[in-house]
């Protein structure tokens, strides 16, 4: 449509404004095209308003933004649009993707893959009916996690278990539990913010718990503890600062001390680990980390931690320690609304069975592999990925091998470099970035990393069965671009 100059702005808002279709018009135009197939008729008449809508404040914006013409709308147009949203809502939104970019727990990622057990557990205990909360025993109610309580105590050392949805969810159940209108004592050094938003000094607050800060940045004297605990005292909390580290002139308090203090005073001492590892990581070149049993030994009333970091299972939030602490636990009322559902149970317990021997463990969880894997293993994965592409003659693209690092993530193991073993590409006529963009695309996409100016596929977070991802969605880019 084209408009006079002489036209006034208002004028031109109001033709096109004209050529807005009523929605039985578009409707009309869909029926005619058996767009209704697979969708009730509400949810088709809803999209069409939202599209015509959405016209309608085109033009409208078009004025205040100052544009001379928008283009003049149909039911055809209308339609068109609304038969691609209605093919859109037939795609699953949340899928596969293919992680290359290293980073082992990736939250954006969804953090750990799961184990084949596991898989099958979610499908064998829901398909059908469960026994989630009922004793087969005794024919009674039971009570949902107890399903993994004898295996986790088993191998922790943990006198009684309790899992919830997350482990923010652990830390504001326990302290509510523990804490709430007492003042729970936490070194500066350790109110933390992870990602997310979880700052540590929120989540207390949001608990009810008063947040007692003692010592500094980067230290805190045992006196620091002892002088705060008063008759207001709920709680010890030690917070694992997962994400950083404070170098330099630093001291902390070590747990045993804060142990051997709560048990002076008779305050229940807490250790939020957040990622919790059962196997010491030291064995495999990393820096000594005190695994899970260990934090138990030193007589911690409560310890809470991540399913689905280092454990490398489903999200939860694993609260292990003292039976008569965890009783009070057991009770608030929170509990409930932050519990636990039975898929996530059913591959928590499948993913625990793993650990019931330690170097087995390194092998069956996926996040403990790729952690793990020698470096020659992952070299021996990016040749193979190399040949494969090499294979594929792709239009202006080379392929070569880079030694890098990987990182563990998820707020673990923070300042460990892990040598890896990349495969880099080159392309005259498509830039890095437009690469990056194109992988994230596809049907699997494949989410990687720039580094020097090349997409980069690191080999540590990538298995051979992935490899068919890469090959197809590589040919796919090289043939389009
Ligand atoms: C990751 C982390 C949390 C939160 O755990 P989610 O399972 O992500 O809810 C809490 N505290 C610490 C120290 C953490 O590292």
């Amino acid at each position: 449509m084209i408009f006079e100059e002489s036209d006034t702005m208002d004028d031109k808002i109001r033709e096109l404004l004209k050529t807005l279709p009523k929605i039985d018009e578009v409707l009309l135009v869909l029926e005619k095209d058996d767009a209704f197939e697979g969708v009730s008729r509400d949810i088709v008449v809803e999209k069409c308003r939202q599209i015509v809508g959405e016209m309608r404040k085109d033009i409208l914006g078009s004025k205040k933004r100052g544009e001379k013409v928008s283009v003049p709308c149909s039911a055809v147009k209308a339609a068109r649009e609304v038969r691609k949203r209605l093919l859109a809502l037939h795609d699953y939104s949340l899928r596969r993707v293919v992680n290359a970019t290293g980073i082992i727990l990736h939250t954006n990622l969804g953090r750990a893959p799961l184990c084949g057990e596991a898989l099958k557990r979610i499908i064998d205990v829901s398909e059908g009916y469960s026994n989630l909360e009922f004793n087969l025993d005794k024919g009674k109610r039971g009570i949902r996690y107890d399903h993994v309580k004898e295996i986790l105590c088993c191998v922790s050392g943990a006198e009684d278990a309790i899992i919830v949805n997350n482990n923010a969810a652990a830390v504001l159940l326990a302290l509510n539990a523990l804490s709430e209108g007492k003042e729970a004592i936490v070194s500066r050094g350790e109110l933390i913010e992870i990602g997310g938003a979880f700052r540590i000094p929120e989540v207390m607050e949001k608990s009810g718990a008063i947040l007692r800060e003692v010592g500094t940045t980067n230290r805190t004297h045992f006196s620091d503890y002892e002088n705060a605990v008063c008759g207001d005292t709920g709680l010890i909390l030690k917070v694992h600062t997962s994400n950083f580290k404070v170098l330099g002139f630093t001291d902390e308090i070590g747990l045993d001390e804060l142990v051997e203090l709560g048990k002076k005073k008779n305050i229940p001492v807490m250790n939020d680990l957040g990622s919790g590892c059962f196997v010491p990581l030291d064995k495999y070149g990393f820096e000594r980390e005190p695994t899970v049993q260990e934090v138990l030994k030193t007589g911690v009333d409560v310890v809470t931690f991540s399913g689905d970091k280092l454990l490398g299972g489903p999200q939860a939030g694993i609260i292990l320690g003292k039976k008569r602490i965890l009783d009070k636990i057991k009770e608030n009322p929170l509990n409930r609304a932050l519990r636990i559902d039975k898929l996530t149970l059913a591959a928590l317990e499948a993913t625990m069975m793993h650990y019931l021997d330690l170097d087995r463990a390194v092998d069956d969880v996926r996040v403990l592999r790729s952690l793990t894997e020698p470096v020659a293993g992952v070299k021996k994965r990016a040749d193979e990925l190399l040949s494969i592409l090499e294979g594929l003659s792709l239009k202006d693209m080379t392929f070569s091998i880079v030694e890098e690092y990987s990182m563990a993530g998820g707020g673990s193991l923070p300042t460990q470099k892990i040598p890896t073993v990349v495969v880099a590409v080159s392309s005259h006529s498509i830039s890095p970035n437009r690469l990056e963009r194109e992988l994230r695309k596809l049907e699997v996409p494949i989410i990687a990393r720039i580094c020097e100016d090349k997409v980069i596929f690191d080999l540590r977070t990538i298995t051979e069965e992935e490899f068919v991802f890469m090959k197809d969605g590589m040919e796919l880019i090289a043939g389009v671009s």
